[in-house]
Formats: C-alpha cells, sequence, structure tokens
C-alpha cells in the first residue's frame, strides 16, 4: 500500500551533525531513512525545515537545511523533488518517492514577504507560521498570552494563498487558528495533530477546529507523538486509531492523512518507531477499515488534495 507522511524532523538532524547521511547507518541515529521509505511503500515524505531555538530567527539555518535536502535526500536514485502536481504524477506512475519541503516556523524570515517568495523559488510547499512559541508572525500553541496573528502574519498567510503554500496550522495557538480559518482563501493543513477530545493537550486540535477543517476541505495529519495520542504510560497502535475513530465520528474520513514527527519525537508509540514499521498501522487499520479507507488514511486523501493544491507547472 502507499504511504504519505507529512511530517517528518530529520533534516533538522542533518542539520545538526554533518556526520549524518540519509541513508541507513551503523548508528541509525535517523528514524527517517531511505531505506525505510522504500521498505514502507512511501510515495511521499514531507521534510520539514525546523531550526532548534539556538539558531532561530535567522535566514542562514533555512538555507543549510535546503542545501541538506538537495546533498543528501535528493541525491538518492529514487526520490525525487515534488514542487508541482506534475512532479506528483510523475512519482506515482514511476515508482519514485517525492520529497516535498515545509517550513516549521517563519522566524528566520524575519517579517520580509520577499523571504518568503523566496522560500517559494527555493520549492517550499508548505509552511507554518510558528512553532510553539510566539514570533513576529503569530502565536504558537504553547504561549501563555495565546495571542493571534500579527498584522504582517496576517499579510504572511494572504501572500502564502497567492504564492500557493500551504498553511500549516498545527503549532498555531487557538486564537490565531481561527484568525488562518476567517483569513486563508485555499484549504489548510494541519500536518502533525492529534484530536483534542482523545488526548487533552494544546498541540491537539478541538472538535470545532476538526470541523473547521473538514469544512474548508482541508487535512488533519495524524501524528505519532505519544503524549498527543495518550496520556499512558505505554502507548500503542490502537491508541492511534480512537483519534482516527473520532476524526470519522466528526464527518473526517476523506480528511485524515499521516503525520507521523519521526525524527522530532525521542519516545514513540509501541510497534511504531520508524517508517519501515507502518505496515503495524496499515494491519490495525484493515482490522476495522475497509481496505479503501484504510488507503485513504494511508495515502490517498493527502494525494487527492496536493493534486488539488500543490502549484500547476
Ligand atoms: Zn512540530
Amino acid at each position: 500500500m502507499n504511504v504519505v507522511d507529512f511530517h517528518c524532523d530529520v533534516l533538522c538532524k542533518l542539520l545538526m551533525d554533518e556526520q549524518l547521511t540519509f541513508r541507513a547507518g551503523k548508528l541509525e541515529s535517523l528514524d527517517v531513512t531511505y531505506e525505510r521509505l522504500k521498505a514502507a511503500g512511501t510515495v511521499l515524505q514531507t521534510f520539514a525545515i525546523y531550526i532548534p531555538q539556538l539558531l532561530n530567527g535567522r535566514l542562514e539555518p533555512i538555507l543549510e537545511s535546503v542545501d541538506r535536502f538537495h546533498q543528501l535526500i535528493l541525491t538518492c536514485e529514487d526520490m525525487k523533488w515534488v514542487k508541482t502536481v506534475q512532479d506528483l504524477d510523475f512519482c506515482l506512475n514511476n515508482g519514485k518517492i517525492g520529497a516535498l519541503l515545509s517550513l516549521e516556523g517563519v522566524d528566520g524570515l524575519q517579517g520580509q514577504m520577499s523571504m518568503l517568495r523566496i522560500m517559494q523559488q527555493l520549492g517550499i510547499r508548505a509552511a507554518g507560521l510558528t512553532w510553539n512559541h510566539a514570533n513576529w508572525a503569530a502565536d504558537g500553541a504553547m504561549e501563555p498570552r495565546g495571542g493571534g496573528l500579527t498584522a504582517k502574519g496576517r499579510t504572511f498567510v494572504e501572500e502564502c494563498n497567492q504564492l500557493e503554500i500551504l498553511i500549516d496550522v498545527s503549532h498555531l495557538s487557538e486564537r490565531a487558528f481561527w484568525d488562518v480559518a476567517e483569513l486563508s482563501a485555499r484549504p489548510f493543513l494541519a500536518s502533525h495533530s492529534n484530536a483534542r477530545a482523545i488526548c487533552d493537550h494544546p498541540r491537539n486540535l478541538t472538535n470545532a477546529q476538526i470541523k473547521e477543517i473538514i469544512a474548508k476541505q482541508g487535512l488533519v495529519g495524524i501524528t505519532f507523538v505519544p503524549w498527543f495520542v495518550s496520556q499512558a504510560e505505554v502507548v500503542g497502535v490502537d491508541d492511534l486509531l480512537r483519534h482516527i475513530e473520532h476524526i470519522c465520528e466528526l464527518g473526517g474520513e476523506n480528511h485524515i492523512m499521516l503525520g507521523s514527527d519521526f525524527d522530532g519525537i525521542d519516545r514513540y508509540i509501541k510497534g511504531l518507531t520508524h517508517p519501515g514499521e507502518l505496515v503495524s498501522l496499515q494491519d490495525a487499520l484493515l482490522k476495522r477499515y475497509s481496505s479503501t479507507q484504510t488507503e485513504h488514511f494511508m495515502s490517498g486523501n493527502a494525494l487527492r488534495f496536493l493534486k488539488n493544491s500543490l502549484p500547476n507547472a
């Protein structure tokens, strides 16, 4: 079965440690490797550019991350850079693994829309305005004051709409989420967030937020971060299925995708520690859902969405 994963942080590890390669190595310090994506049947992996707090706020580490993407990821023979609908079709028709670039937190663009336009030229196709904290664009989900978008943040959303860059609301404060919902003319996505009704965490989405994403024809990427899945000591694949079931109950069957957060986490769901183990999620889904529904969750919903929202060549 085809797999789409809309969020991983392997680029951050590749940025911070020059010894690492994207190929499976002896150290196995990466969750996402080329070999594991092949084993998983991945047709599209989104690579987030996330800059650790220590380096955050400057453009240079963002550009270095783009360089790592070209030097280490796109040099693997079956990886193919996806910037357009046509690139995605090529991957699907030729057994390639599509690689999509996203930006997680726009701090380093320093409020300059020219830098956002350059990001679009560099192939960025999705952008989350913040990580967990506040920046020039918006407040993040863990920012106690809970503000929304700034004036520049509003301009940013409008510019993203123009540039056909998808807005990722996963890390936004609730108020900023609703500002985006009101302002964005295009569907938006939460690349790696679960349902708050199942696991009460500020990084998860309320029922109202999930319904809004569905109404706007967007997507929710179910994430494997254990503490966003369950407050239990040991978290299993069945706990993840409760989030999928809940979003289905809200009418979201066609709006669910995966956003693993592999390489962004140091604890895992039991039996779901890297892309090579995604088959265990697929098997669990097939016990409860039809093969068509399972295929939609694993890849189909995300692919349909991207065919409607990526730029045309
Ligand atoms: Zn994140």
